[in-house]
């Protein structure tokens, strides 16, 4: 099934539906608008086959074409051009006339728009002129009672049907829009916010840091020669190791910490009203418990850390600033040897481990 077959696919499901339901009820309308006139039998056989015949056809026909919605489209036309035909028919009887159009009509603005009424419009007129070159020509200014009564199961239950089809699918767009928007924030291999997301989420704790006068600390954390680990044990145990990490991060952070990957090797961290050097400890512990991990499929890798954490400091009068702190101190963390957190700022606050890998 390919992608355009699919849609087309429900919606040739969903009109088989509400063709069924519309063309049979359609049917007691019309029956009672013709009835009166006294039809050649030949009438009421197709009467009876575009009812109950013709909804499976559409349904068979779309089914298995190469482009189900293209089809159904056109079955939207037939339909709309015997509705002008069954008018000419009933010989422009008002009520039955009118609810026949307006329903085929509500049906085409439903699922193409303006552009769709317009063609449906088209089918109708043309369907109008057959039927007008086959019935004798007349007006019937008056429904009668029956007739008024026969129109009203097709003008009560037919919109009853397409309102609920329509709210179900904004039912199911709405979930889609949120699924969607989730996974536009979401790194695909770690499962973590993205670069944009995690940076959304920076911007929003900045605000509130400088509001509220409260301190808070972001990390980022770089995985150590990870170009070696790439190149020494394979691209793919280079993502369990982009993997685990984030995995560590979920399991060993606050709830109310937020972690995502900057890109490539780089993670960051957002923790919130912790000081500097509470920050410190838990980034170290996570530094210590990644280095000892070991890896099922290359028991030799051991995999190290750089982490440079920032406080939030109010003189900053941008989020980029306090990122580039944070950026900062991760340097340092590298040129003075790597696996070990070094805290941007005073002096009495950096805090160097000096483990060996
Ligand atoms: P340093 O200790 O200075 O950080 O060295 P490094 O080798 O870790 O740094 P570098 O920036 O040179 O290398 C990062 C590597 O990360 C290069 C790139 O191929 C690799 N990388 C980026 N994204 C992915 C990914 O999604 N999967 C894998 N397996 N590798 C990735
Ligand atoms: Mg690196």
């Amino acid at each position: 099934m390919g992608k355009t077959g699919g849609k087309g696919l429900s919606l040739a499901r969903r009109l088989y539906t509400s063709r069924t339901l519309g063309l049979a009820l359609g049917l007691l309308l019309v029956s009672a608008a013709m009835y009166p006139l006294n039809p050649a039998p030949w009438v009421w056989v197709v009467m009876l086959l575009n009812a109950v015949l013709w909804p499976h056809l559409a349904y068979q026909w779309a089914r298995r074409a190469q482009v189900p919605y293209h089809a159904e489209h056109r079955n939207l036309l037939v339909d709309a051009f015997l509705g002008g035909f069954w008018v000419a028919a009933m010989q422009f009887n008002p009520l039955p006339s009118a609810t026949t159009l307006a329903m085929m009509a509500m049906n085409n603005v439903a699922i193409g728009g303006l552009r769709f009424l317009l063609a449906g419009t088209v089918a109708q007129i043309l369907g109008i002129g057959v039927g007008l070159l086959i019935f004798t020509p007349a007006f019937i200014p008056q429904t009668s009672q029956m007739q008024l009564y026969a129109c009203l199961p097709l003008m009560c239950l037919y919109p009853l049907a397409l309102g609920w089809i329509c709210f179900r699918q904004a039912h199911t767009l709405g979930r889609q829009k949120r699924e969607l928007l989730a996974l536009s924030r979401t790194d695909s291999l770690t499962g973590l916010l993205n670069h944009g997301a995690w940076k959304d989420q920076l911007e929003v704790e900045f605000q509130r840091c400088k509001r509220q006068q409260q301190g808070g600390a972001i990390a980022l954390i770089d995985i150590d020669h990870f170009k070696t680990i790439n190149d020494t044990y394979g691209h793919v145990a280079g993502d369990i190791v982009l993997r685990q990490l984030s995995k560590m991060l979920k399991q060993n952070l606050r709830a109310a910490d937020v972690a995502g990957r900057y890109g490539g090797d780089e993670f960051c961290v957002i923790l919130p009203d912790l000081p500097l050097t509470s920050a410190a400890a838990v980034m170290d512990a996570l530094r210590d418990r990644f280095a000892t991990l070991g890896y099922e499929q290359s028991p030799t890798l051991k995999v190290s850390l750089s982490i440079g954490l920032a406080a939030f400091n109010p003189a900053h009068t941008d989020a980029t600033l306090w990122l580039n702190d944070a950026d900062q101190a991760l340097y340092e963390a590298k040129a003075t040897g790597r696996n070990r957190v070094i805290c941007c700022g005073d002096g009495s606050l950096h805090h160097e481990l000096l483990d060996s890998v």
